[in-house]
């Protein structure tokens, strides 16, 4: 019978492109592989002649593109003899490191910023029975926290400073590769510590180095308007945004994104909230796509730039949608201003409101 093997995970799949041994134990809920969509509807509406691919991340096993990284990070954890992993998070990371922490069977702990996590990564957290810690302050307080109790406390770092985690986060850049048969031309993504645009270059140059492409993306990052330290060109110290998951002012991976920036020949920008909610409905409503604003921004920057002609006609372009809608409900109802109609339970109100609404 033609039955093609399990998938059972990215360490499977790239073992020889990861740092695993024949023996390590991987520590894996089958995540990668995720879907890599082409836009129908939106890019006709740019008048445009682009192809825009969007890299739905939020169908990994948590909803987002940390388990690629957290599938490393608890594998080499583990391999290392801990028995307790710690992060700082805006939500997903805590959410991932949580489940996988739960599939190895060690300790997760995470300080989370009080109030200001969409609610699905809370109940993720705790219900897969991580120690939470919500701390009366913003994002990069919780990762210099992590940081400093780090340094004489028996827990393994998670964060995406933790360099195996940019090591599992690069296969997106190959899956892409793999489906497209060549490089995109520009690849644009979301950037709060820039861990993942550094990771999908290190994918794409390493499929290049190999000789597998003989072209790399040009790599173009969005920041929200109110948390852009890429924008500033320093660390901003209140930043705010609706997309929590990228509410950070201090990236911990600054100088390494600079350098993708450099190498790549790509670009920062900034995106208002208001551009990135418009992104997130435009999705849902015109593809049936539904991601967390954060990821959206991706999008909203780049059809901006479609439209300036800053990314030229011709183009293919992968957006990387980097975690799922159903993480922050909250925003998305609040977005919906035309609410649900309420009626009694009989079949004349049912059809009025049918009829009303056949448009
Ligand atoms: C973590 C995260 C980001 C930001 O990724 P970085 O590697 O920190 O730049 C963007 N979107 C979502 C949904 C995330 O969870």
């Amino acid at each position: 019978m033609p039955f093609r093997p399990r998938y059972t995970g990215l360490i499977d799949k790239y073992r020889d492109r990861l740092p695993v041994h024949d023996d390590t134990r991987v520590i894996s809920l089958g995540e990668g592989n995720t879907p890599l969509i082409r836009l129908n509807n939106i890019p006709r509406a740019t008048g445009k002649d682009v192809d825009i691919y969007v890299k739905y991340e939020g169908l990994n096993p948590t909803g987002s593109f940390k388990d690629r990284g957290m599938t490393m990070a608890v594998t080499k954890a583990v391999e290392e003899g801990s028995r307790a992993v710690i992060c700082a998070s805006t939500g997903n990371t805590s959410a991932s490191a949580a489940a996988y922490a739960a599939r190895a069977g060690i300790t997760a702990f995470v300080l989370i910023p009080e109030g200001k996590i969409a609610l699905g990564k809370l109940a993720q957290a705790m219900i897969h029975g991580a120690v939470v810690l919500q701390i009366r302050g913003n994002f990069d307080e919780g990762m210099q926290l992590v940081k400093d109790v780090g340094e004489n406390t028996p827990v393994t770092i998670v964060n995406s400073i933790n360099p195996f985690r940019l090591q599992g986060q690069k296969t997106a850049a190959f899956e892409i590769i793999e489906e497209l048969e060549r490089a995109p031309d520009y690849h644009c993504l979301p950037v709060g510590n820039a861990g993942n645009i550094t990771a999908h270059w290190m994918g794409y140059s390493e499929y290049y180095e190999h000789g597998i492409v003989n072209q790399r993306p040009t790599m173009v990052g969005y920041q929200a308007s109110g948390s852009a330290p890429f924008l500033r060109g320093e660390m901003v110290d209140n930043p705010e945004t609706v997309a929590t998951a990228i509410r950070i002012g201090h990236p911990q991976s600054w100088d390494k994104a600079w350098k993708v920036h450099e190498e790549s020949g790509g670009w920062f920008d900034e995106c208002s909230d208001a551009e990135i909610l418009a992104a997130q409905k435009l999705l849902t409503e015109k593809e049936g796509i539904f991601c967390e604003p954060a990821s959206a921004t991706s999008l909203a920057g780049a059809l901006r730039d479609i439209r300036s002609g800053k990314i030229p006609e011709g183009s293919s372009i992968v957006c990387t949608l980097t975690g799922h809608g159903l993480k922050d409900p909250d925003t998305a109802i609040k977005q919906c201003t035309e609410g649900v109609i309420t009626v009694d339970a009989r079949l004349e109100p049912v059809r009025a409101a049918i009829v009303g609404n056949l448009g």
